[in-house]
């Protein structure tokens, strides 16, 4: 019988949760190493049912979009004129129109609209964990509950 590779998500700790198809039973799979992301894995659950895993690294879906807003330190005065250019329930990417002075760890303000049917208004603070030339990786705040809007967009 032909078989369909399901993905599963590890997150960062190092944990995945596992669906049996066949029953619903829910596992996790705990210690996954570093070098385990983009192999396979057979599975058994305890309804004797098998099936075989791909484990993916990747953290949150990420939904690549085009949506202009403006970030701001919030240890300067003034907005900068950006671009966000992917958006995931964990981050998002932004590309700045002028060269920006920011670095890892500085604390930025995002304010943007999301283009759903709502024009959804996201503002927000975010920790930046990347930057390159122009671009912007960042991270929101662990503790900062996640936009009821923005879960359902990312699924759209
Ligand atoms: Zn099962």
């Amino acid at each position: 019988m032909d078989q369909q590779v399901k993905k599963v998500y590890v997150a960062q700790d190092g944990t995945a949760i596992v669906i049996c198809e066949a029953c619903g039973r829910t596992r996790k799979l705990v210690n996954i190493q570093e070098n385990m992301p983009g192999k396979t894995v057979r599975v058994r659950c305890g309804c004797g049912a098998h099936f075989t895993i791909l484990l993916e690294r990747r953290r949150y879906y990420r939904k690549r979009v085009h949506l202009p807003g403006y970030y701001s330190k919030t240890s300067a005065p003034g907005e900068q004129p950006m671009v966000v250019k992917d958006i995931s329930l964990g981050g998002l990417r932004f590309e700045t129109l002028e060269e920006h002075e920011l670095k890892k760890g500085d604390v930025v303000l995002v304010r943007f609209r999301l283009d759903d049917t709502a024009r959804t208004a996201i503002n927000r603070p975010v920790v930046v964990r990347f930057v390159g030339h122009q671009v912007v990786g960042a991270e929101y705040f662990k503790d900062d509950p996640i936009d009821k809007a923005l879960g359902i967009y990312l699924l759209a």
